[in-house]
């Protein structure tokens, strides 16, 4: 199936053809129509699948058709285990971006908070972050949740083996509760069922 099938519009689809995708893998082909319905979802995905496209594709679509409340707030949450995932993650959404007025940052740890903070003040439309530099931001009031509509938990399995349950289950509770939820993860143990059971409502199930 190409992707013009999959309800991506002419900016997304020019950059990546320009990336030289031709084709969905197997995740983006079950996962973007799914996104793009607005429902909940629960994958089981590897790192190498095309796992980051699947949801990226989708929000960037979905952001594009739908107008800004607050223009200058964070819309689509992205949490991961690491910087260097973050840093993965945003660099990708800002090539699959290229041709939308949309912006996006990384966000984490062990790096000065203030140029951090500037960003989000000039506006930030996806924000890719890891847990603990969130917190730190919102505990600081840097960062306002209220305009967030899109979660994904990224590498859940990672998150909770590099013990941020606490830290995920906080940042949760302060979200708005009419949301989407996605969560990504190359096992779906019982340790990620049981977090997706309180972070993502009654999801569709995908594994590849
Ligand atoms: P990921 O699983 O998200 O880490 O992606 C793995 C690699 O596959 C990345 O380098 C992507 O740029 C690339 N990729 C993702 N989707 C496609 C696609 N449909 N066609 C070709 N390459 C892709």
């Amino acid at each position: 199936m190409p992707f013009s099938k999959l309800g991506l519009s002419d900016p997304i689809l020019r950059a990546i053809t320009e990336l030289g995708y031709s084709q969905p893998t197997p995740i983006q082909e079950k996962a973007i129509p799914v996104i793009l319905k607005g429902k909940n979802l629960l994958a089981g995905a590897q790192t190498g699948t095309g796992k980051t496209a699947s949801f990226v594709l989708p929000i960037l679509q979905m952001f594009a058709d739908m107008p800004k409340i607050r223009a200058k707030r964070v819309r689509a949450l992205i949490l991961t285990p690491t910087r260097e995932l973050a840093v993965q993650v945003e660099d990708n959404i800002s090539k699959y971006a290229k041709y939308l007025p949309l912006t996006s940052m990384a966000m984490y740890g062990g790096v000065d908070a203030a140029p951090q903070k500037q960003r989000l003040i000039e506006g930030v439309d996806i924000l890719v972050a890891t847990p603990g530099r969130l917190l730190d931001m919102y505990t600081q009031r840097a960062i306002h949740f209220d305009e967030i509509s899109v979660l994904v938990l990224d590498e859940a399995d990672r998150m909770l083996d590099m013990g941020f349950i606490e830290d995920i289950n906080k940042i949760i509770e302060r979200l708005p509760t009419e949301r989407q939820n996605l969560l990504f993860s190359a096992t779906l143990s019982k340790q990620v069922r049981f977090l997706a059971k309180t972070a993502v409502e009654n999801p569709v199930e995908i594994e590849i």
